[in-house]
């Protein structure tokens, strides 16, 4: 049987004596779209962050293709092929549009650096129009544009999305999410994406996981968890 590309087994994480994480097991295929989803607060990206290193599990492992990355130093992870595309983008707002995807490219030692910024316009054709502009002077859109660009820049094995969807019109995370399933249908790229937009997450996604105060409490295909009746009333209806 092949392995997980991502194993999470056990991992509690705490901030003090808050516990954001109790013990969460989860795993994701080479190939797969795997979502997390969950209200405010539950710890989906606490559980992001604990993947990259930042804060640390206190108990479980993390192993990424089979390597135990749970007591790895971030950096060492980033060098792995994991990209993030954190929540709220983090993008470097006084760096131009160029020079951010230049600081994604860095991991991949700029090996493929043209190709590869060739690959992000035809992806997402407003970025060549604002190579030039400044990261922090970008829509709320584009700076996500950005934040998923720089991190293809690295040529990720597993690209960790937190959130691509927040605080963006419907329009715009349609076209987010076109892009992700493309990256995914076409070049095979394996997404763990932590979402609190459930129905286009589980939409989306082959499989997914339930996020209920730290703890995981359902796991199914993306299409099981959108019929299941707990999803619908907790996540989808009304919203
Ligand atoms: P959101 O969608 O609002 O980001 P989330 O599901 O990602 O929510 P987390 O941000 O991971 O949730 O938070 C999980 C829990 O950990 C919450 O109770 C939160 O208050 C707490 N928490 C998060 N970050 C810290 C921190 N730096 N210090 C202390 N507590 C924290």
């Amino acid at each position: 049987m092949s392995k997980p590309m991502l194993s999470v087994a056990g991992v509690k994480t705490q901030y003090g004596k808050i516990i954001a994480l109790h013990g969460v097991d989860l795993d994701v295929n080479e190939g797969e779209i795997v979502t997390l989803i969950g209200a405010n607060g539950a710890g989906k990206s606490t559980l992001m962050m604990t993947i990259c290193g930042t804060p640390r599990a206190s108990e479980g492992r993390i192993l990424f293709e089979g390597r135990d990355i749970t007591h790895m130093p971030t950096h060492e992870i980033m060098r792995l092929k994991i990209a993030q595309s954190p929540e709220g983008r983090r993008i470097f707002p006084r760096m131009t549009v160029y020079e951010n995807l230049q600081m994604g490219a860095a991991m991949d030692d700029y090996a493929h650096f043209e190709g590869d910024l060739e690959r992000m316009f035809d992806m997402f054709p407003r970025l060549k129009e604002r190579l030039h502009q400044r990261g922090g002077t970008l829509s709320g859109g584009e700076q996500q544009m950005l934040a998923i660009a720089r991190a293809l820049m690295s040529r990720p094995r597993l690209l960790l999305l937190d959130e691509p969807s927040l605080g963006l019109a419907p329009l715009v995370v349609r076209q987010i999410f076109d892009v992700i399933r493309e990256l995914n249908a076409i070049e095979g790229l394996t997404v763990f994406l932590v979402e609190q937009n459930a129905y286009h997450a589980l939409k989306l996604a082959h499989r997914g996981y339930v996020l209920v105060n730290g703890s995981i409490t359902m796991a199914g295909t993306g299409r099981e968890l959108l019929e299941s009746p707990e999803v619908k009333a907790a996540y989808l209806e009304g919203g």
